[in-house]
């Protein structure tokens, strides 16, 4: 069987916290709007980054992804004690990292999601 090439824009790592997911998709639904993209939802998102890695190598694998965007948000659970904005950064910071080492040409964009629905972008 010949399954048939199938390509997308951009992958969205997100947490799994379902007070999010509507700020997710309105967000999704604004700034991805006329593009494709995969899905990964896990609890802390990038936190366990050896398991994200692993779902994004089969993005962009499979769907030569040009993009991909890294939310974090704040009183994450899987963070605990450690949600701080500062912790959230620097943990996205990390991910942007390694994910450039291995596909440089991949654009990144990090950003930190308020309760009240606010995406703040991470530099
Ligand atoms: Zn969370």
């Amino acid at each position: 069987m010949v399954i048939p090439i199938h390509s997308c824009d951009a992958i969205v790592i997100t947490c799994i916290d379902f007070r999010f997911q509507k700020y997710i998709r309105d967000w999704t639904d604004k700034n991805l709007k006329d593009k494709t993209f995969d899905l990964i939802g896990f609890a802390g998102s990038t936190k366990d980054l050896d398991t994200i890695m692993r779902q994004l190598d089969v993005s962009v694998r499979l769907h030569k992804i040009k993009e991909a965007h890294l939310i974090h948000h704040e009183a994450c659970g899987a963070y605990g004690a450690e949600s701080t904005p500062e912790k959230h950064a620097e943990d996205l910071r990390k991910a942007r990292e390694r994910i450039n080492s291995t596909y440089p040409l991949l654009e990144v964009g990090l950003y930190y999601l308020h309760l009240d629905g606010l995406f703040e972008k991470v530099d």
